[in-house]
């Protein structure tokens, strides 16, 4: 059966020459990068050519990223860490309400240890209004943490506005830019932010690998402590073969943003089964938005239905988020943006990805008015 992956929100296949740069140095360059031997310092040129791969994608200097165990990881880091080290000036964060969990939660822990958080609201669209940015600092806050893309709907923030809004003020701005990276260009620069995570999985790298970008003269205390690996930020003996693949990953998605091409599939998409099916609507904002990113709401059809339906034709799509699949929960994101409930249990993601054909898409255009058809058929509101 022909088999469609278009959940690359989710995570990414990895890429092939990502998989033989990975086995090369599981095989030869097994040294421990802290060692003084030629394996050692085999490991550590590695380590350092990975780096310098990974600065590129965003435009940072190599010292600038320390590598993690993931976006998870680097969110916490970036949260925990810059509330560590201005502990003294006071304990206001400011993050939005359409976070990642791994920014919401890291929060919601801060919370219960008396930090004072604003969750700050977003428009219908899912888009964070500088304005609010500029309303809810106060003289205590110490850290401003506001995603650079929703991995739900798409939409990307306006970080640069509000990133020179926090400079002003003399507070640290953190982004999570990882469903960002690889679709579309990201440069420090450019935004101006003090923090920003990123993780190897969603740019076709392996899993379980990710960096933390911190702009020279960032004041942040690690939250491991071990060895003097990355520079202390993050102790522990480095996860070479990881930081290669993430490398090798950064390199290729830096040469390779098809942000064109995967707008037309996606916009192709959209308006066949717009015209297909009717009570469809698009959650997300309708041109700032990532190319790959299509979430939608299909009335009186429940989410688990067509996910299943579609499986079975071998097409895997997302939920409109990865992590409402255990809970059932409907998604924090779909709710802030005024989604009713009922809805956001009939909204499906679609997200792109460098595999995708035209032939996909022409397959789903295909067959999902029909999978939409029968199941609406059972439904006793249609
Ligand atoms: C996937 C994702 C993360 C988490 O990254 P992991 O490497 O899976 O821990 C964080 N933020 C966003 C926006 C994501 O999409």
């Amino acid at each position: 059966m022909r088999k469609i992956y278009l959940d690359n929100n989710a995570t990414t296949p990895i890429h092939p020459e990502v998989i033989k740069e990975m086995g090369n140095d599981l095989e030869i360059t097994y040294g421990n990068p802290s060692t003084l031997y030629s394996i050692g310092k085999e490991a550590k040129a590695k380590l350092e050519e990975a780096r310098g791969r990974v600065a590129n994608i965003i435009g940072a200097k190599s010292e600038e990223i320390v590598f993690t165990s993931g976006g998870t990881e680097a969110n916490n880091l970036a949260i925990f860490g810059i509330c560590k080290a201005y502990r003294n000036k006071g304990n206001h964060i400011i993050t939005s309400k359409i976070e990642h969990d791994s920014v919401l939660n890291t929060c919601k822990a801060l919370e219960r240890d008396g930090f004072d958080i604003a969750y700050l609201p977003v428009d219908s669209y899912g888009m964070v209004d500088p304005e609010e940015l500029k309303k809810a600092i106060r003289p205590d806050t110490i850290i401003i943490s506001i995603m650079h893309s929703n991995n739900e709907t798409g939409t990307i923030q306006p970080v640069s506005d509000m990133a020179r809004i926090a400079k002003d003020r003399g507070i640290p701005f953190h982004t999570d830019a990882v469903q960002s990276i690889g679709k579309i260009k990201v440069n420090v620069e450019d935004l101006g932010v003090n923090l920003l995570s990123i993780a190897s999985h969603k740019i076709y790298g392996p899993k379980g690998i990710g960096a933390l970008y911190i702009r020279k003269g960032t004041r942040i205390q690690p939250i491991l402590f071990g060895g003097h690996q990355e520079k202390g930020y993050r102790p522990g003996t480095e996860n070479v073969p990881g930081i290669v693949g993430f490398g090798k990953a950064a390199e290729i998605a830096d040469k390779n943003i098809e942000t064109e091409r995967l707008a037309r599939l996606r916009d192709r998409l959209y308006n066949s089964l717009k015209e297909k099916i009717e009570r469809i609507r698009l959650n997300g904002h309708p041109t700032r938005r990532l190319p790959n990113t299509l979430n939608v709401s299909i009335e009186f059809v429940e989410v688990e239905g067509m996910i299943l339906a579609l499986d079975d034709l071998g097409i895997s799509v997302g939920t409109g988020s990865a992590c409402a699949t255990d809970t059932l929960e409907p998604s924090h994101v779909l709710a802030a943006m005024g989604v009713p409930p009922q809805l956001a249990h009939s909204t499906l993601r679609f997200s792109l990805g460098m595999d995708n054909t035209d032939e996909d898409i022409d397959y789903l255009i295909e067959i999902f008015p029909g999978v939409i058809e029968r199941l609406r058929s059972f439904s006793p509101l249609y």
